[in-house]
């Protein structure tokens, strides 16, 4: 049996509620649902408060790292008292303060493939905050399996980066998308990252996730989205599946 809304969140969501194309219905989706969010850096911050304040009912956070001061800049839910802490700890502990009744569990370990697979099964989205192409490789492999919508972001220097892959759809994958444009491996201790650009990225990340979790607008599946904060520039790419691709395309 679904949740419904209780009487203080229906008056705490209002403002999604009184939008005809989210409505009660579209909330209590959100209430109902179980969000993965892998990696608590700098995206994962921005993405697991907009959900968890937005109203999803369990939340999953899964990252290894511990807070570091120079990561508060864009890594908003941390403290200077956070450092040294497990990311995704110190994330839970911001998070109930913030909506006490949201179900956050916490996975302080890089998943490997089989701890991944259960994972991304028993959750409604992937949303892919990791900063390394090795992890987002595994992440599509297994959600595309599973069948799991997958929301990737990636920032760098003055960059976003979004891709949302929808398994079944005839779309392309994060495969598909790394594949034609060669996404490079750098990482922003290297490059370097302009805080709000990570913030930018992961709002529209949680945007996509409401989307695909409530069924509101138009799904952007299968399209590159890229945002260039240095002209204030966005391009959008349409990127048909791969031929080859041994993740999206029958064998
Ligand atoms: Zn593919």
């Amino acid at each position: 049996m679904p949740d419904t809304l209780t009487h203080t969140q229906a008056m705490r969501y209002n403002r999604h509620i009184v939008l005809p194309q989210f409505d009660l219905e579209g909330q209590e989706k959100l209430l109902n649902s179980k969000v993965l969010i892998l990696g608590a850096g700098g995206l994962g911050n921005t993405v697991a408060q907009l959900m968890c304040t937005g109203g999803a009912g369990t939340i999953t956070l899964a990252d290894d790292d511990r807070v570091e001061a120079h990561n508060l800049p864009r890594q908003i839910l941390f403290t200077p008292e956070d450092c040294g802490k497990l990311k995704t700890e110190a994330a839970r502990q911001r998070l109930l303060a913030l909506v006490p009744e949201c179900a956050i569990h916490c996975v302080s370990e890089r998943p490997d493939d089989n701890l991944l697979s259960r994972l991304v099964e028993s959750h409604d989205i992937v949303i892919d905050c990791t900063d390394n192409l090795a992890s987002r490789k595994q992440i599509n492999a297994i959600s595309y399996r599973l069948g799991k919508p997958l929301v990737s972001g990636a920032a760098i220097r003055f960059e976003g980066q979004l891709f949302i892959s929808m398994p079944g759809s005839n779309k392309a994958c994060y495969q598909c998308v790394e594949k034609r444009f060669s996404m490079t491996e750098l990482s922003c201790n290297e490059a370097g990252i302009l805080s709000p650009v990570v913030s930018i990225t992961g709002a529209c990340q949680a945007q996509l996730a409401m989307q695909v979790l409530t069924g509101f607008g138009t799904l952007p599946a299968g399209e590159l989205h890229l945002f260039d904060g240095l002209t204030f520039q966005w391009q959008k790419f349409t990127v048909p599946p791969l031929p080859d691709c041994d993740i999206c395309q029958p064998k």
